[in-house]
C-alpha cells in the first residue's frame, strides 16, 4: 500500500479523470492523502493548453519536492504526451505517462524501477470504456467523461496532438456510470470531453446520449460543458427548451469576432453564422446562460480587428466570457505567422474584454432579479450557502438548514459583485 497525493491541472476533463484515478487507487488498497501527509508518490495530471500550464507544473513540482524531498513524482496527461523530455529533467520525476496509458497508472506504479519510466505510446482512435465512476466527495456536481480527443486542428491549439484523435465512450458504459452517479446522490452531471458535440460511439450520436442520460432516474440536471458551435444539433436546443433536466446553459467558444482571424484560426464558422446561431438559440431558450471563450492577440489581430471583436461580443446575448491571452504552443500552426501582437498590447486588450465580460454578466444578472430560480447548493462560505442556477449564476442565501446538494427555489434579490443574493422560497 502506498500513500499517494493527486494534483489536477487544467480542464474539466482532467478533473474527471483525476477523480476516477483517485477512486481506482483507493479501490486498489492505496491511501489517498494530502501533500502534508508525506505521500510516497505524488501524481500531477498536467495541462498544456497555454504556456501557463507548463509553468504551473514546474512550480508545482518545485513545491512538492521542497515539502517532500523523498517522494516520487508521476507526471501524467497532456504535457507528458508532448513534452516528455522536459518533464524528465524535473526533480524526483519517476514516471512520465501520456494520455493513452494514464488511466492504467496504478499498474505502472507497481513496477518500481530505479530508472525513470516514460510511457507515452501513440493514442489510437478507439471507442473506450471507464470502469471506475468519477465520484469525488469534494464536489457536489460530478463530471462525466463521454469523449476525448479532437480532429479539428484549429491553428492555435495543441490539443489534437496532446489528446489524440476524436473518440467516444461506449454509450452503454456511459449510461452505466450515469446510473451509478445518480444512485450515489449526484443531482447534477456535467457532460465532459474535448469536443463533445462530435460524440459518436459507432451506434449513438450526442443527441442519443443526452436522451439516454435524461431518462436516468434521480438525476435532476445535466449540463453540457464547452461545446463547439458547429457541432450543436438543433434537437439539443429543443431538448433544452422542453426538458427541465437539461440545463439552459451553453458555453460556445467564439475565439474571435472577425472573419479574418477566424479564418486564420481555421475555425469552422464565420461571425455571421455564429451570430445567427446564437440569436436563434437565445430566442428558443428564454433566459439561456450563454458563455464563450475568446483569444486575444492572435497573430494578425490589428487594433481595428480587436475593436470589431469587442463590439461583436458586446452585441451578443452573452452572459460571460473567458478571455485567453494568445501564447505560442509547440505543434500549433499559428506559430508560423509573422505578425505577432506585443505582449503588453495583449495584456491591454485582455483587460478591456475582461471588463466587458463583467459588465455583460452584470447586465444578465440584472435581468434575473425578482425571478425565482432553482439553485443547487454546494457549500457554506462565511455563513452563507452558495450554489448555482441552471444558467450558471452563483447565488447565496442565509439559512440554518443544511442545504448541501439540495435544489431549492430562490427569489433572486440583489447583485453582490459576481453573484446574486436571494432568499429561499417556501413552496
Ligand atoms: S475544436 Fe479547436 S480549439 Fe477545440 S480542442 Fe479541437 S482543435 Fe482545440
Amino acid at each position: 500500500m502506498k500513500k499517494i497525493s493527486f494534483f489536477n491541472q487544467g480542464c474539466r476533463l482532467n478533473q474527471s479523470e483525476t477523480a476516477t484515478l483517485e477512486q481506482t487507487f483507493q479501490a486498489g488498497g492505496h491511501l489517498v492523502v494530502p501533500l502534508s501527509d508525506q505521500p510516497d508518490v505524488v501524481v500531477v495530471n498536467t495541462c498544456t493548453v497555454t504556456e501557463n500550464g507548463d509553468t504551473d507544473t514546474r512550480r508545482l513540482v518545485s513545491k512538492i519536492v521542497r515539502d517532500n524531498p523523498n517522494c516520487k513524482i508521476a507526471l501524467i496527461g497532456c504535457q507528458a504526451q508532448i513534452l516528455k523530455e522536459q518533464l524528465l529533467k524535473l526533480p524526483n520525476v519517476q514516471w512520465v505517462v501520456g494520455n493513452a496509458q494514464k488511466m492504467n497508472l496504478m499498474d505502472l506504479l507497481e513496477v518500481d524501477q530505479s530508472e525513470p519510466q516514460v510511457v507515452v505510446p501513440k493514442i489510437l482512435r478507439e471507442t473506450f470504456t471507464i470502469d471506475t465512476p468519477g465520484t469525488d466527495p469534494r464536489h457536489t456536481r460530478a463530471n462525466i467523461k463521454v469523449q476525448d480527443g479532437c480532429d479539428f486542428y484549429c491553428a492555435f491549439c495543441v490539443i489534437p496532438f496532446a489528446r489524440g484523435p476524436a473518440r467516444s465512450r461506449d454509450y452503454h458504459d456511459t449510461l452505466r456510470e450515469t446510473v451509478t452517479l445518480a444512485g450515489a446522490g449526484y443531482k447534477e452531471l456535467i457532460v465532459t470531453g474535448i469536443n463533445v458535440g462530435t460524440y459518436n460511439d459507432g451506434t449513438h450520436t450526442f443527441v442519443d446520449l443526452l436522451n439516454g442520460m435524461l431518462k436516468v432516474d434521480g438525476l435532476q440536471r445535466i449540463r453540457i460543458s464547452s461545446i463547439e458551435p458547429t457541432t450543436v444539433d438543433w434537437s439539443v436546443i429543443k431538448m433544452m427548451a422542453e426538458d427541465n433536466a437539461l440545463c439552459r446553459y451553453l458555453h460556445l467558444p467564439i475565439q474571435s469576432g472577425t472573419d479574418e482571424i477566424l479564418e486564420r484560426m481555421s475555425r469552422k464558422y464565420t461571425t455571421g453564422e455564429f451570430v445567427d446561431f446564437v440569436t436563434r438559440v437565445s430566442a428558443a431558450v428564454p433566459g439561456l446562460g450563454l458563455g464563450t471563450d475568446v483569444i486575444v492577440g492572435f497573430p494578425g489581430e490589428t487594433p481595428e480587428l480587436f475593436d470589431q471583436t469587442a463590439a461583436l461580443l458586446d452585441s451578443l446575448p452573452l452572459t460571460y466570457f473567458h478571455v485567453f491571452s494568445y501564447s505560442e504552443r509547440m505543434y500549433a500552426r499559428s506559430q508560423k505567422h509573422g505578425d505577432k501582437v506585443a505582449p503588453l498590447e495583449i495584456q491591454r486588450r485582455s483587460k478591456i474584454l475582461r471588463e466587458l465580460s463583467d459588465r455583460k454578466k452584470n447586465d444578465y444578472m440584472t435581468t434575473q432579479l425578482g425571478t425565482v430560480q432553482p439553485v443547487l447548493f454546494e457549500s457554506k462560505k462565511r455563513g452563507e450557502w452558495v450554489g448555482l442556477t441552471e444558467t450558471y449564476i452563483r447565488v447565496s442565501v442565509t439559512s440554518d438548514r443544511n442545504l448541501k446538494n439540495e435544489i431549492c427555489p430562490v427569489l433572486l434579490t440583489d447583485i453582490e459583485q459576481d453573484k446574486i443574493r436571494g432568499s429561499l422560497v417556501n413552496l
